[in-house]
């Protein structure tokens, strides 16, 4: 595997998410030409269940309470909310999903770089009396020093989305503490073995982890489950569950129940194409 990984990177500059398929790939056939689960070649998993984190699209706060409503009575408890860069309203947004669905719902932001460090700062210590988990790219991917100065300001835990790119752009945050966590994953970051050298980065710089959104098919979500598995710093609720959006999904063996996902006990990454 890993002279292909190095042909690839040869031959090719960035392109991470078409190395990422490869990657993957290759350790999924590893796994089963030596008929263990996927997890294993990490180590062996260090947990089974996995809580889902959901996405609330931005719109109006009641409509999205409504829909916050929605999945918390399929069994969600993780939700993100979707902010926009507007202040009152964003914390309008968390105040009014914070009421309707009461204390057991675990909330995030994502932001997606919207606002300036100061308008994050006047939003979080706002919205941080609804209790907040977690807030993804507050600011822009390039304005670490906004970052920084927005994580040490703020009492909610801030995270890197997009500006963690690549495992030198997790190494740079973590070198220099920008932020308290970071988001992986597996597509972004080139594959499997990237996304287990940023883990490693994070673990050694102190830093938080968890695995993102991994917005696709089942197989992508079983890939970065099998990794997830394996590593015991994972913080908080992943984002596994996005395939739950898809219509026609070619792969089947995972599913959200209770708002959980279980590792699957079957060779490989354990997900199969759908017979047609
Ligand atoms: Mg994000």
């Amino acid at each position: 595997m890993a002279s292909i990984r190095v042909t690839m990177d040869r031959a090719l500059s960035g392109n991470n998410q078409a190395k990422a398929a490869i990657d993957n790939a290759l350790f999924d056939l590893a796994a089963k030409s030596m008929n263990v689960p996927l997890h294993r070649l990490f180590g062996g998993a260090v947990r089974t269940e996995f809580p889902v984190l959901r996405i609330l699209a931005i719109k109006q706060p009641d409509e999205m309470a409504e829909q916050a409503q929605i999945l918390f009575d399929q069994g969600y408890r993780y939700f993100k909310i979707k902010v926009h860069g507007e202040v009152d309203l964003d914390i309008a947004r968390v105040a009014t999903i914070r009421k309707r669905l009461g204390d057991e719902a675990n909330l995030t932001v994502d932001a997606n770089q919207a606002y300036s460090p100061k308008d994050a700062i006047a939003a979080l210590n706002g919205m941080a009396e609804y209790r907040l988990d977690l807030v993804e790219q507050p600011v822009a991917i390039d304005d670490y020093k906004g970052m920084k100065l927005v994580t040490d300001s703020v009492p909610v835990t801030v995270e890197a989305d997009e500006s963690a790119g690549s495992i030198q752009e997790v190494a740079y945050l973590v070198e220099h503490r920008i932020v308290d966590a970071i988001s992986l994953k597996v597509a972004k970051l080139g594959g499997l073995w990237n996304t287990l050298t940023a883990a490693q980065i994070c673990k050694t710089g102190n830093i938080k982890y968890r695995f993102g959104a991994h917005v696709g098919s089942r197989l992508l979500n079983a890939h970065a489950m099998q990794l997830a598995a394996a590593l015991p710093e994972v913080w908080y609720a992943s984002e596994f569950g996005e395939f739950a959006r898809l219509l026609d999904d070619p792969f089947e063996g995972i599913d959200v129940e209770d708002g959980v996902i279980h590792l699957p006990d079957a060779i490989g990454a354990g997900v199969q194409p759908i017979a047609r």
